[in-house]
């Protein structure tokens, strides 16, 4: 059920305070694309998501380093602190970055219409998108995105090189942008500006559900965020509807772009996907999720998804 169809005032002074996330989570997203034009743009070198650093300080995205370490069957430190910081945001915020950082679901929203994001809506709902069973432990998303993490890690191995970069959603995003900064610089008319858009069209909008359940960094994330314990969705179930009064309400669920039900095990993502994008609890009607800093120790939802429903 809809916010709008449990009979709650939903919405009019929360429509502000969504706004609010909503532009706070595309201003960093731009904020990160804005640096890399600037960049590109004064030749700094400060790269993009993929491959990032000053001088001698240098980073690459946590799959790109194992997959440079994996195609050169050597242990590099810089690729090997690139994955120790990654872990450790991921300890710290969770899979934050899916929403906050990464372009890739703000590209989303420039290549789809509503027309598209409804009908992936109402394939989740009949369950066509994904089995609801995972591997134990790794939740229904995580199953299938770490089996991708998997295929192009071992893409690397046999090919010496790493393939999953060529066909990364990320790199791709940031290899247009310097296409399209090249063509208003120097007026350079290249392949790329073809090429890479269709090949995140072909992966955002016919493979439809790459965040959630196919993207390899997200499964990378999505392995250490389960030791996150801060600004996890908790749920009120003194005032979450569907607990304190059996209304079956479903906003929360219907808004999650992980499909994590945080009330019933209905849901394909496990918390873990949880990519703190706060959807879930600016569509509640009753104001009962909150991300506290430090999650409770009896907290409504376990980690996993085989978890209790709460109610049914
Ligand atoms: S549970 Fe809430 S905050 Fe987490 S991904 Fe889903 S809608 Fe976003
Ligand atoms: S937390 Fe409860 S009241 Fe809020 S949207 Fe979810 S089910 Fe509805």
């Amino acid at each position: 059920m809809k916010a709008e169809e449990t009979g709650e005032k939903t919405s009019v002074a929360s429509r502000p305070r969504r706004r609010r996330i909503r532009v706070a989570r595309t201003a960093t997203v731009l904020g990160v694309l804005a640096v890399y034009v600037v960049g590109v743009v004064l030749s700094t070198g400060l790269g993009s998501l993929s491959a990032f650093g000053i001088g001698d300080i240098a980073a690459v995205c946590p799959v790109g380093a194992l997959e440079t370490m994996i195609a050169g069957r050597i242990v590099l430190p810089l690729p090997l602190i690139a994955i120790v910081l990654a872990v450790l945001a991921a300890v710290c915020f969770g899979r934050a970055f899916c929403s906050w950082v990464c372009p890739v679901p703000l590209t989303r929203k420039l290549v789809t219409n509503k027309r598209e994001r409804d009908a992936f809506a109402a394939d989740r709902k009949k369950g066509r998108l994904l089995s609801k069973r995972g591997w134990p432990g790794l939740g229904r998303n995580g199953t299938s995105a770490l089996g991708v993490l998997g295929v192009a890690l071992a893409t690397t191995l046999v090919f010496g090189f790493p393939v999953f970069c060529l066909v990364c959603p990320i790199g791709l995003a940031f290899a247009t942008l310097f296409a399209l900064v090249r063509l208003a610089m120097f007026n350079e008319l290249v392949v790329d500006l073809v090429v890479f858009p269709a090949l995140i069209v072909f992966e955002l909008v016919v493979l439809r559900k790459w965040c959630a359940t196919l993207c390899p960094v997200g499964a990378f994330l999505g392995l250490f965020a389960r030791f996150n314990r801060t600004l996890v969705p908790t749920i009120d179930e003194e005032k979450c509807l569907a607990t304190a009064t059996g209304t079956a309400c479903d906003a929360c669920h219907a808004a999650c772009s992980s499909d994590i039900d945080l009330v019933r095990d209905a849901g394909t993502g496990a918390l873990h996907d949880c990519t703190k994008c706060h959807e879930c609890a600016d569509h509640c009607p009753a104001s009962a999720i909150t991300f506290p800093w430090r999650r409770p120790k009896a907290s409504a939802v376990a980690d996993e998804p085989d978890r209790t429903p709460l109610s049914s």
